[in-house]
């Protein structure tokens, strides 16, 4: 990400600053200070004025934020908060909003006791993910980049799949394919099921060994730059059966439904409902206990949710995954799940991997 977007976006979000009667805005979230300053260590606090930005971060990351950082930087040897209370006290701050998703009550305490009395502490939720939720072209680039090395390290993983081996196994391959073909690391903890446990939503890749006649889930998303990708694709090693075939091809028809109902406009719970309907017709509904996506970013779940009450409407740059899923314990579970990018008239689904059920 090139250097003079981070004082755009920084001026972006003081522009949001009058509609919540703030003076100044304290960031306190890794991915958002990521994101107003493009730095990628993992101890930095932000303090934002409409005028100007004042980071902070300790000796660690002295030659690291001077790289990245393009703003005031503060190197606070020992904790960064009474720094950032000596600029809050210099500039005479009235009403300081703080993001209260992120700061932890112990944080928030010592903070009400160190600020002037006349300091107006305001919980203000959700102004960086604001900004957030639409992706510039860059953005989207880095995104598209994060899906291919993810497609890429699939089929190499899949070529070493052998009978006996264990879930972690492959897990440990994927991951390691990834790192190979460019990705930092996997943009969360790789999901790969055998058999039954991919009735498991969100399994963890145990000792289970690979047998004949079961079903593979794998759940995997890569990072890269920082920005992430999230694809989950069904394998079967020998000939499917018929059950499980009709399960597949019901997820996969709710999958293509939901898809095909992304464009700018429409709202993310009218495409969960989208999936929701083609399932109910299979009789499969109940079957489907998680929501039929989410947004990604520098973040695996970021806004919106692609679930039954977010009524955020959908607009050209918004990255989300469509992944529907039904789950019967005791049998197994089935989830589809693609990356895709909102576009001007529908969507451009970025994730390449065939979708079909793959037979080993
Ligand atoms: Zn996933
Ligand atoms: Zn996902």
């Amino acid at each position: 990400m090139h250097r003079n977007h981070f004082p755009i976006r920084r001026q972006k979000l003081a522009e949001q600053f009058g509609e919540h009667k703030i003076d100044a805005f304290f960031v306190t979230s890794a991915p958002n200070v990521r994101y107003l300053t493009g730095f990628t260590g993992s101890n930095g606090q932000l303090l934002v004025f409409p005028d100007e930005a004042y980071f902070f971060t300790d000796p660690r990351y002295r030659l690291q934020s001077a790289q990245q950082v393009n703003c005031k930087i503060t190197i606070a040897t020992g904790p960064l908060w009474p720094r950032v209370l000596a600029v809050l006290n210099k500039r005479k701050v009235r009403q300081l909003g703080f993001e209260s998703h992120h700061l932890n009550f112990w944080n928030y305490q010592s903070m009400r006791a160190a600020v002037s009395l006349k300091t107006e502490l305001r919980s203000v939720t959700g102004l960086v993910e604001r900004l957030r939720i639409t992706k510039s072209p860059e953005e989207i680039q880095l995104i598209r980049a994060s899906v291919e090395t993810n497609s890429a390290a699939f089929e190499q993983a899949v070529k070493a799949i052998r009978l006996g081996m264990r879930e972690i196994d492959l897990a440990a391959e994927i991951e390691y394919r990834m790192r190979g073909l460019g990705a930092q690391k996997a943009a969360f903890d790789t999901i790969v099921a055998f058999g039954e446990r991919t009735a498991l939503p969100h399994a963890q890749p145990g000792p289970t060994a690979l047998k004949r006649g079961q079903l593979v889930l794998i759940d995997m998303g890569a990072m890269r730059e920082g920005y992430s990708s999230d694809m989950t694709r069904m394998l079967h090693v020998g000939r499917a059966p018929r059950k499980l075939r009709e399960m597949y091809d019901a997820v996969l028809e709710a999958q293509l439904a939901a898809v095909a109902a992304v464009r700018p406009g429409v709202t993310a719970t009218q495409v969960d409902q989208t999936a929701r309907k083609v399932l109910r017709t299979a009789g499969l509904d109940k079957l489907f206990v998680h929501s039929t996506g989410h947004g990604l970013g520098l973040e695996i779940h970021e806004p919106p949710r692609v679930g039954r009450k977010d009524m955020t409407r959908l607009a050209p740059g918004m990255a989300i995954t469509i992944e529907p899923g039904v789950y019967l314990s005791g049998f197994g579970g089935i989830r589809i799940e693609d990356t895709l990018v909102v576009s001007e008239t529908g969507c451009e689904v970025l994730t390449q991997t065939p979708k079909l059920l793959r037979e080993i």
